[in-house]
């Protein structure tokens, strides 16, 4: 039986990356589309380095050469552990199906581009932070001013799906108290911008690991975003806000100390935490999750944006083919626990002893043919494509298992 009987008006909730790709599918295959996006700014937003699978989306959405007109270039990813040991990869040596590079990019002008594009392929942009109730039969309902001020652009009173893409905010889990499984790493996010900091490559994402946790550096355009991702309690020792806590720990911690002597952080400081979590539904009658909202994992390997904006591509395709909900549902549950599991193998340390295993076999015909086939697979990790290739998790679940040979994992290890 299929979720639901028509499927022409639809309301999106959230103005972000899902939502507004979403609306621009559905749009020019002639659906009626209102996004309903809050005024509200958050003064900085997280999702700002983008991997390489994000690129064809771009290029199909045609918006890639305005995100290239206000973004870095990124050319590839660098992990450094105990400030000497760097894992760098670049995203020309990965295998050629794959995408060659992606942009590091100012979150608010990249909303608005793909916003912009939205609206030029026929959507609707309501200005509105909505409020969702359930009804005596359990179906969603959108609050009566949504409705209204959407009525004269759809040709019913009701949409006839209600897309929840309003990010962490779970409007329609929390309205409908679905369970989240979550993931075991209790850590906080604590996110700004600095002026300046040294790169070991220019325009690289840049991953370290301190004391307690890792850190990013994301090279835009005149300055740097540096997040920290430490455990609950080691921040917590640093101070109670989160103000307090970035400071001390960027004048405290030794590596972070080494890696901005002289940063000075330009915004203020947001704090994530709880965000290692899945939706147990992602769709029901007449509604359905997208993007983050119905799962986020971790900031770790930069799968946020791509998993958003896949989801809707996914959406769109089995919307337009009729198909029943449930089938979007079980690709993207399998791609968030994908990036569960490949997210784990980095903080267990089994994912970067591989690569150092891989990197040290011995010279001989055999290895220098296989070590490639593998260095390519792993390599989709990087780029993005580790999450929905099969084989290339089978493969990365096969080498973290058997192929450490007797290096012990826990020298990459994350506490
Ligand atoms: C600490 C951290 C670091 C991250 N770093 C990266 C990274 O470097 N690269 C990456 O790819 N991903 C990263 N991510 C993930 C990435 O930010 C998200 O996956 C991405 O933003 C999801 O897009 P979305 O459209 O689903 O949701 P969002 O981008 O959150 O958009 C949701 C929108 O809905 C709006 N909204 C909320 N409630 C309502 C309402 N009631 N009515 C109307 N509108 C509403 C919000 O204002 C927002 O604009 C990071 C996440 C975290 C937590």
């Amino acid at each position: 039986m299929k979720d639901m009987s028509s499927k022409k008006n639809i309301a999106i909730i959230g103005g972000g990356p899902a939502a507004s790709t979403l609306a621009i599918l559905l749009s020019k295959k002639g659906y009626k589309v209102v996004i309903f996006a809050t005024k509200e700014k958050a003064p900085i937003l997280v999702g700002e380095s983008l991997v390489p699978m994000i690129i064809p989306m771009l290029k199909d959405l045609g918006v890639e050469e305005e995100v290239a007109s206000y973004s870095i270039y990124k050319p590839g990813a660098c992990f450094t552990f105990d400030a000497t040991e760097v894992f760098d990869f670049r995203f020309s040596d990965t295998p050629s199906d794959l995408p060659s590079y992606a942009y590091n990019v100012p979150r608010d002008k990249f909303n608005q581009t793909l916003l912009n594009a939205a609206i030029k392929a026929g959507a609707r942009v309501v200005a509105r932070k909505v409020e969702l109730t359930v009804d005596e039969e359990g179906q969603i309902k959108l609050d009566d001013k949504s409705l209204q001020e959407a009525s004269n652009y759809w040709d019913r009173n009701e949409p006839d799906l209600i897309v929840d893409s309003a990010g962490r905010a779970n409007l329609i889990g929390r309205v409908l108290d679905i369970p989240m499984e979550n993931g075991p790493r209790q850590d906080v996010a604590l996110f700004a911008h600095v002026d300046q900091t040294e790169l070991v490559d220019p325009g690289y994402v840049h991953n370290d690991r301190i004391k307690q946790g890792w850190c990013w550096r994301i090279p835009l355009p005149g300055r740097v975003s540096f997040g920290f991702v430490v455990p609950e309690n080691y921040a917590l020792k640093h101070g109670e806000t989160a103000e307090q806590q970035y400071d001390n720990l960027l004048n405290k911690d030794a590596v972070l100390k080494q890696l901005a002597p002289n940063a000075k952080r330009v915004t203020e400081v947001l704090r994530f935490k709880n965000y290692q979590s899945i939706s147990d539904k992602l769709c029901g009658k007449k509604w359905v999750m997208l993007g983050d909202s119905g799962g986020f994992i971790d900031p770790v390997f930069s799968s946020g944006m791509l998993l958003a904006m896949d989801s809707a591509y996914k959406l769109a395709e089995v919307l337009e083919q009729d198909k029943p909900l449930s089938d979007y549902e079980d690709i993207i549950k399998q791609h968030l626990q994908a990036w569960f599991e490949i997210v784990s193998y980095y903080y267990n340390g089994r994912l970067m002893t591989a690569i150092k295993v891989g990197d040290s076999l011995e010279d001989n015909w055999f290895n220098r043919i296989l070590t490639p086939w593998i260095s390519g697979h792993v390599s989709r990790i990087f780029s993005g494509a580790a999450g929905s290739k099969g084989f290339s998790l089978s493969l990365l679940r096969f080498l973290v298992k058997y192929g450490l040979k007797d290096r012990k994992p826990d020298y990459y290890k994350i506490k």
